[in-house]
């Protein structure tokens, strides 16, 4: 899944990119992901596109027209084309959500993987008209988004800190994949409580946030769509390297299993050596 730093290396690609070209066309191949109907998708058609930004995961694309918004979910992506083929797109036997072609030739189509679709694409007015916007927590890279801010959002809060990172109501633009990041570079349990953290906890842990996140968007900046899925992977310590060693302290990455996707950790840096149990496994056992 694409999350802040991916998502900002897609922004600054198309901003730079797309920005002076007119949609000629705007093709949706799977209707169930456009989730707005005024204005109409072919309001796009004959905008010209005067910016690109990011709100927390989802890419906002304005335009002389409405604004374009999307979120490509877990397994979607943006494939970029300097010259569109000029394909007819057969709905429900395609990977493509909906394509957008420009005036010079070029265009991009949202694809999303796999056989559960939860990419969405919004056609509006203003970018908080999207509920999942304007729901919105600050962006940890935000100027005026402080430690204290950020101390400020876990106090009292009696959840895991794996799971508040992740809660875009809390934090915007953090996911799984940083999460898990975040934590181990602040030598942390993914269980540990919020509101359980003393002062020295916090401190470490918004200085991982934030270098976490800036390394990485100074990773993805500038690299083409097609690149920064690659560069994500190579970047990471921990989240995907189960069975790995630390790169940090050579002890073996674990993961723990949930019912639709896992986190993975150190327990020599996070958990004093302590293996999480299995919550798939546990469950069953009950
Ligand atoms: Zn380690």
């Amino acid at each position: 899944m694409p999350e802040m730093p991916e998502v900002q290396g897609l922004v600054d690609f198309l901003r730079g990119r797309a920005s002076g070209l007119t949609i000629t066309r705007a093709t949706v191949a799977n209707i169930a992901a456009l989730k707005t109907y005024d204005p109409p998708i072919q309001a796009l058609e004959g905008s010209t596109i005067t910016g690109a930004s990011r709100h927390g995961k989802f890419i906002d694309l304005s335009t002389t027209g409405p604004h374009l918004v999307f979120h490509l979910a877990k397994a979607g992506w943006l494939r970029w084309t300097d010259a569109l083929a000029p394909t007819i797109i057969r709905p429900g036997k395609t990977p493509i959500a909906l394509r957008i072609a420009f005036d010079d030739g070029s265009g991009f189509d949202l694809t999303e993987a796999g056989t559960k679709k939860s990419l969405a694409f919004y056609v509006v007015r203003d970018p908080a008209d999207v509920p999942g916007v304007e729901r919105l927590g600050p962006d940890p890279l935000d100027e005026g988004f402080d430690r204290d801010a950020f101390a400020g959002l876990l106090a009292g809060r009696r959840t895991q800190i794996k799971g508040v990172l992740r809660d875009q109501m809390i934090i915007a633009g953090v996911g799984n994949a940083y999460s898990d990041e975040i934590l181990h570079a602040a030598k942390m349990s993914p269980y540990a409580l919020a509101s359980s953290l003393d002062e020295s906890d916090i401190d470490r842990l918004y200085a991982a946030m934030t270098e976490t996140l800036t390394e990485a968007i100074a990773e993805a900046s500038g690299k083409p769509p097609a690149e920064l899925k690659d560069a994500k992977r190579r970047g990471m310590q921990v989240h995907g390297r189960r069975g790995e060693a630390c790169p940090v302290c050579g002890d073996t990455v674990r993961s723990v299993f949930f019912a639709d996707n896992s986190l993975e950790y150190c327990p020599t840096c996070q958990t004093g050596g302590k293996i999480l149990a299995d919550r798939r496994l546990s469950r069953l056992l009950k």
